[in-house]
């Protein structure tokens, strides 16, 4: 293996866990994070969990497991390219979706309008309660215990509101610091899986064409290629060539920029790192071309008409079952009901809990539980 950059986060440089425990055998510290992520329940659970299309919509889509698997992916192979920590960045993306609530962004910005009277809900902020407190699983501490490197990571953004209540993780917020390269990439390595597998799941699904897409340049330009190079092709191979191709472009020109910005930055530590701007970037052509990308998204299949039905009705369930939960905290399940009987603001953050730590099917049969009198509904 090769020697990590001495200005990559190491066993040496970490700030440690939160709890004192003795070091792992046979693994580093931060390949124990991710072996405790994959573990943990809330895991487990995106793999009902969906990001644009709902879970039952079909069994091809993405879900988030299989997104944050791809994250973890792309994440992996840009920090190992930069002699960075290959296990953090592994770590990082397998745990940045664990707060998701069901359906997506429509289950977040729905949970956000219900908890808006008891500071709000955010995925980001959810996503380290997750790993800091809700995980039951060790016998002397709440959560997973991560390495402050991994929980950096996961905090992707915050308000400086929220961050003046976040402790250690909420510093460099207020003091305009970076993040762990390794968590820089992981939140690019995001964006690349996103773009990418909504244009596939999106083709897929009948809701944008490839037509309509050669209008976009990022994905015109591996489409003739892989036109003229494979005329006779079905389109299945045809949209597979073009999405590897446009995945390996965003990876390729973000190691070259990203290695460039930090050769420029003459870094010799983990703290030149955090004070310096964000290094971790595409080029300016790439980044202008993404944005085309994301743009003919949002218009064509985010508010695609389908896409905004289910989302409706996604909002309509999360606002239901947050009102008859806090309406009367006795149909709680039995584990929620002693903190959700403190108070009114308590209340609200254990229904937010429970509601987020929903997937998409288990919101639907809950929602039939309380709301429907059919019989099948029991
Ligand atoms: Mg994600």
């Amino acid at each position: 293996m090769t020697e990590l950059a001495p200005y990559a986060v190491s066993e040496v440089n970490s700030r440690g866990r939160r709890f004192s425990e003795a070091s792992p055998s046979g693994r580093s510290e931060f390949q124990r994070d991710r072996d405790r992520i994959i573990h943990s329940g809330a895991f487990r659970r995106l793999e009902y969990k969906t990001q644009v299309f709902v879970n039952h919509e079909g069994d091809l889509f993405r879900t988030r497991l299989t997104h944050s698997i791809e994250v973890a992916q792309i994440a992996r192979s840009i920090a190992r390219r930069l002699n960075l920590n290959e296990d953090l960045a592994e770590a990082i993306s397998l745990a940045h979706d664990l707060g998701h609530t069901p359906f997506g962004h429509a289950g977040q910005d729905a949970l956000n309008g219900c908890m808006k009277a008891y500071g709000g809900f955010e995925h980001n902020l959810q996503s380290v309660r997750v790993v800091d407190i809700l995980e039951e699983r060790y016998a002397t501490f709440d959560g997973l215990n991560l390495c402050f490197e991994t929980r950096e990571g996961i905090l992707k953004h915050c308000s400086p509101q929220h961050a003046a209540q976040m402790g250690e993780l909420g510093e460099r917020f207020l003091a305009d610091r970076r993040p762990s390269l390794e968590a820089q990439i992981a939140n690019l390595a995001d964006e690349i899986a996103y773009n990418n597998h909504d244009v596939d799941d999106g083709l897929r699904s009948g809701l944008i064409t490839l037509e309509q897409l050669s209008a976009v340049p990022l994905v015109n330009e591996h489409l003739c290629e892989v036109r003229q190079a494979y005329p006779e092709i079905n389109e299945r191979r045809v949209v597979h060539e073009t999405v590897r191709r446009m995945i390996n472009t965003l990876v390729t020109d973000l190691i070259r920029q990203s290695g460039a910005n930090i050769a420029a930055q003459n870094l010799s530590t983990l703290e030149d790192v955090r004070r310096a701007p964000a290094l971790i970037a595409f080029s300016d052509e790439l980044n202008a071309k993404q944005r085309e990308l994301k743009k003919f998204l949002h218009t064509h299949l985010y508010r695609h008409y389908r896409v905004m039905r289910m989302s409706a009705k996604a909002q309509r369930i999360i606002r239901d079952l947050f009102g008859v939960f806090m309406e009367d905290s006795r149909l709680l399940p039995t584990q929620f009901q002693t903190a959700a009987a403190k108070d009114e603001a308590s209340r609200a953050r254990v229904v937010a809990d429970y509601i987020a730590g929903m997937t998409d099917r288990y919101a639907i049969r809950e929602h039939k539980r309380i709301f429907s009198v059919e019989e099948d509904a029991i």
